[in-house]
């Protein structure tokens, strides 16, 4: 295969590499029919396409470096400096980050931490996260990243299905959710119609439904749990979903749109395909980790963020075929660059190709859960996205769950509160329903829960995230707020 012709990419595409921050062409856009934003890079040689990576990385560290006493003085501590940087291989030397060091820094250096790499007066946009527990997170953007934001996100949309004749209607909040904004400008930059709707306020989906009707929007952001509200929503309104006409649903946020049953339940009810997006705020471009049309899983184009699947403990890589947690890199940001920061979501990595010729690594099960949601009851390892995927493929789930871990004097105990669907109201369709979701949940789990049927309709809907799990055992730490800047 040939070397990346970098004066190719230029002419032809507009994207100028031998810069950095790289130069986009501002208008440019492939044709309609191509399946690739930019098929040189995207569909590569891995190793060529690595050379490019390399490059950037090498510039990014020596940004930080120069800029940020965050990193510097980290890197002191660990002994690596840019110098240590010979092959991509070298960046597992350089210590992760946690976001708990991130609050930290904001709290030692407001607002923006010390790893502002940019004067605070060139700071263009300001968003956070809603700090529900303890402090919100600050994020400083400059104008320069806004622009490379929209870049990246246009060329993740445009592999997902989007095109610029789609309608996109965004339905998640436009307030600290950074989701919202980056999928906004994404689709803005690829030319569709955008719809900014937002969500959470009382009354707002069932106007969602009534704007739907009328704008017969082509695609839909959210998160995938007010996906399926929506649509709740409009069948109780007399409107089948499928009537909108939505080919495309792009979701960020949560695992579900990467839960085989729930993408099922999702494209069943609409008729369009779920595709599953998304790292963290943090990260934005957040749209670095995304399913291409086919929905094979997330694609990492590891020539926008730089991700490495690592052991939970030790944050050094795991060979394709194995679980870790996502450690990501930043490749082209000034304002707030991200070097090895750790998501603690648990995926899987793998390096087969897809159908779409993309010649990225792949988490084929998507994010499926994160270390710090996990539970453990009586001794095994419980994840909600497994009672999830359990309930949504068991026929007669009447939509909503949540789950309960209480301790009875010595003995944990684990109750799945579920909904049944009105076809199985009676009493006998209702018990056998029990004891079909109790043995699944026991052969998934390895425990045995408790199961409670509750009408459809009963338990608490959510506009945003799902909170879904109720430890009220002494121990648990679990932090709600935790959740808030993940998109
Ligand atoms: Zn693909």
């Amino acid at each position: 295969m040939p070397r990346i012709d970098l004066r190719r990419l230029e002419t032809l595409r507009g994207l100028d590499l031998t810069v950095w921050p790289p130069g986009y062409r501002a208008n440019y856009q492939p044709a309609e029919a191509s399946d690739h934003w930019y098929p040189e890079i995207e569909c590569a040689d891995p190793g060529e396409r690595d050379d490019i990576i390399f490059r950037k990385l090498q510039k990014q560290i020596q940004y930080a470096w120069e800029r940020s006493s965050f990193y510097r003085s980290r890197w002191e501590q660990a002994g690596v400096s840019p110098a240590t940087l010979k092959c991509l291989a070298d960046l597992p030397k350089f210590p992760v980050i946690q976001k708990a060091d991130l609050r930290q820094a904001q709290a030692e250096h407001p607002p923006f931490g010390d790893y502002l790499c940019v004067d605070p007066s060139r700071v263009a946009r300001i968003h956070g996260t809603s700090g529900t527990t303890g402090r919100p997170t600050v994020f400083g953007i400059d104008n320069g990243d806004w622009e490379r934001i929209g870049e990246a996100h246009a060329r993740v949309l445009w592999g997902a299905g989007i095109r610029p004749r789609d309608r996109v209607l965004i339905c998640s909040f436009f307030s600290l959710y950074l989701g919202s904004w980056g999928a906004l400008k994404g689709c803005e930059r690829l030319g569709a119609a955008v719809f900014p709707f937002g969500a959470g306020v009382a009354g707002q989906t069932r106007m969602a439904v009534e704007w739907a009707r009328q704008m017969q929007p082509t695609a839909l952001y959210s998160t995938p749990s007010y996906a399926l509200h929506f649509a709740e929503t409009a069948r109780r309104e007399g409107v089948d979903p499928r009537s909108f006409g939505i080919r495309t649903l792009f979701f960020s946020g949560e695992p579900g749109a990467g839960i085989p049953s729930t993408k099922h339940q999702i494209e069943e009810t609409f008729g369009g395909a779920c595709i599953d997006l998304g790292t963290m705020a943090e990260m934005t471009p957040w749209m670095s980790s995304g399913e291409c049309r086919h929905r094979t899983g997330m694609h990492l184009y590891q020539d926008i963020v730089y991700t490495e699947v690592c052991d939970p403990q030790s944050y050094q890589p795991v060979p394709y075929g194995y679980e870790g947690t996502p450690v990501y890199t930043h490749l082209e940001r000034t304002s707030q660059p991200m070097i090895r920061l750790v998501s603690n979501d648990r995926t899987r990595w793998i390096d087969e190709p897809c159908r779409c010729g993309r010649t990225y690594p792949r988490l084929p099960d998507g994010l499926y859960g994160r270390y710090d949601d996990m539970f453990i009851v009586r001794g095994e390892n419980i994840y909600p996205s497994t009672i999830e995927d359990t309930l949504r493929s068991t026929e007669g789930f009447g939509g909503e769950f949540q789950v309960i871990i209480s301790r009875e004097e010595t003995m944990d105990e684990l109750l799945v509160r579920a909904e049944y669907a009105p076809s199985h109201g009676d009493p006998e369709k209702l018990n056998a329903l029990r004891v079909t979701i109790r043995e699944r949940l026991r052969t998934r789990l390895g425990v045995h829960p408790v199961v409670e049927l509750v009408p459809s309709g009963e338990l608490p809907r959510h506009e945003f995230k799902a909170r879904r799990v109720v430890d009220d055992r002494e121990l648990y730490r679990h932090s709600a707020g935790e959740r808030q800047d993940e998109v």
